[in-house]
This record gives structure tokens, C-alpha cells and sequence, in this order.
């Protein structure tokens, strides 16, 4: 990824997927750019970028809260300042805690609405805003998990926005190829983030696919933001529009 420059949406704190993937494309020679969510995150993702940058390109940093369309015009005014971006990394979730406790048929509207506005439509804004910056071609990646296709316990009104968020992948994908821009969602297996924290019982999770997944263990952040340095990087050149699972196999058992 030498030459490259990334934006990275969604590092929270040093667990977060999106800063494993921001050390991963920092490996590989890419220029980072990151945002957070809000003025609480600042402090600790202005810290985390300047661990990652060096100082002849350090990492930027600044606030985009993705429901917000201001943050998004400023997004874009922000990359105008930048020669071209390569690629883009959406790594942003959210749902009530209380809908992801109860049973889904209980999901409010205002619940369902959220969790859709967050971790789906988002994906949507976010490439409208950067697709333009990506003269060269690129790659987009999203964050997705099982829950999309199988009934996962607890994970209830996320796993129908991770539904939603995979077919827009898939839409969004048939736009941006005539562009060579390239999109595509790794689904992820469990791990322990302030994300999964939300989930009641997520230690049964990680228990149940060290137990049944062939490779007996769980996956590392490390292994997320090495498929995602590969589907960021030529040597992803001709995947797009798929969901890649990187999940020690769990997803391919049945009984
Ligand atoms: P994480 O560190 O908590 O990351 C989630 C990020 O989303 C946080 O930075 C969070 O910021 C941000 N976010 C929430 N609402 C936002 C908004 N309105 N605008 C901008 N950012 C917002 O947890 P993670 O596990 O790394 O999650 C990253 C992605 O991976 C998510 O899409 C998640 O569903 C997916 N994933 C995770 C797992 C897992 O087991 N951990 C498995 C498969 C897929 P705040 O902290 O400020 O809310």
C-alpha cells in the first residue's frame, strides 16, 4: 500500500477492529487518515493516530459523526485538501443495548430506525462523500458479521442492519465499478471490542466458535486487518461486491 492513502472510520480505543486495521495499512506503507466519533473520543484517537504516523506523514485526525449530514460536508471538505484516496475503511456499528437484549420481535421503531441509520445507511453516505476523492480507483471496506444470515442469540436488530449493510455492498459495488472502485465487507468473527461488549452473553459466543469453528479458536483483530490490507490493497484487484469471512471457518458448520 506504498503511496496509498486510507481513511479509517470508527477507531474508539487501542481494541477497536478499525485501529488494528489502521496498524495493518501502516505496515504496508499506507498514509492514514482517521476519525472519530465525537469530542469524548478525541483525546484517545489523537493519541492512538500519533503512534501511527510518522513524522514525515503523520497520521490526521478529526471528528465525523456519521448520522450527522455536517460532519459528512465536512468529511468532504476535509478530503479536498488531500491529492486522492485510495481507500476507505467503514468500521461503525450501533444499536440500543435494550434491543439487543430482548427478543427482536419487540424491537421498537425508533430502535430498529437507529441501528439501520448507524451501521447501514451510514455506509451509503460515507461512499457518496469519498467516491469522488478516488480518482485512481480504490477499495471501500465494511465490517460485517453472520448475524446478517443466521440467527445469532442477542444480536437480534444488528443482524438485520448487517443485512441491509451487505446488500448495500452489493449496490453500491455495480456503481462504483465502471470508477474501479472496488466494495466489499469482511464478516468477522467475535472479538472483544467495546462493540461486542453490548452483547448480552458475547463470552458464550466466543466460547461456542472456539468450540465448533475448524480451527478450534477464535480470530485475532491482527487476521481482520490482514484480509483487510489484502481487499485494500492490488492484490484484491479483482474481488468486489463480496462479503469475505474471516471467522477461523465457523460460518461453513452445520451440525
Ligand atoms: P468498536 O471499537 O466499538 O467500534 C465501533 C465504532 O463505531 C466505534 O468507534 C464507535 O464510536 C463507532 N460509532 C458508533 N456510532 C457512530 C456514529 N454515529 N458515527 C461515527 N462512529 C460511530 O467495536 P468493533 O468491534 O471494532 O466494531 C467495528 C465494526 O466491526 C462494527 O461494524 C462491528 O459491527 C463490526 N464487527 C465486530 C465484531 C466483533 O466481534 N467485535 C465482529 C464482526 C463485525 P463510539 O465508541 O463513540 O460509539
Amino acid at each position: 500500500m506504498e503511496g496509498k492513502t486510507a481513511l479509517i472510520l470508527g477507531v474508539a480505543n487501542r481494541w477497536s477492529l478499525a485501529y488494528a486495521i489502521a496498524q495493518a495499512f501502516q505496515r504496508e506503507g499506507a498514509r492514514l487518515l482517521l476519525t472519530y466519533q465525537g469530542e469524548r473520543l478525541r483525546k484517545t484517537v489523537e493519541e492512538l493516530g500519533a503512534s501511527l504516523g510518522s513524522s514525515e506523514s503523520p497520521a490526521r485526525v478529526f471528528e465525523c459523526d456519521v448520522t450527522r449530514d455536517e460532519d459528512l460536508a465536512r468529511l468532504t471538505e476535509t478530503l479536498a485538501t488531500e491529492d486522492r484516496l485510495d481507500a476507505v475503511v467503514h468500521s461503525i456499528a450501533f444499536a440500543n443495548q435494550a434491543d439487543l437484549a430482548r427478543p427482536f420481535i419487540e424491537t421498537s421503531r425508533d430502535g430498529y430506525l437507529l441501528a439501520q441509520n448507524v451501521s447501514a445507511y451510514s455506509m451509503v453516505a460515507v461512499a457518496r462523500a469519498v467516491a469522488p476523492k478516488m480518482t485512481n480507483g480504490g477499495a471501500i471496506l465494511t465490517l460485517t458479521y453472520l448475524g446478517s444470515t443466521r440467527v445469532i442469540t442477542n444480536y437480534n436488530v444488528m443482524g438485520v442492519a448487517k443485512a441491509a449493510l451487505e446488500a448495500a455492498v452489493r449496490y453500491l459495488a455495480a456503481d462504483l465499478g465502471p470508477q474501479n472502485i472496488r466494495v466489499n465487507a469482511i464478516s468477522a468473527g467475535p472479538v472483544k471490542t467495546a462493540a461486542a461488549r453490548g452483547i448480552k452473553d458475547f463470552s458464550k459466543v466466543l466460547e461456542a466458535v472456539e468450540a465448533h469453528a475448524p480451527m478450534r479458536r477464535n480470530v485475532t483483530p491482527g487476521e481482520v486487518a490482514d484480509l483487510a490490507a489484502f481487499l485494500a490493497s492490488d492484490l484484491g484487484r479483482g474481488v468486489t461486491g463480496d462479503v469475505l469471512f474471516c471467522d477461523a471457518g465457523y460460518h461453513i458448520m452445520g451440525l
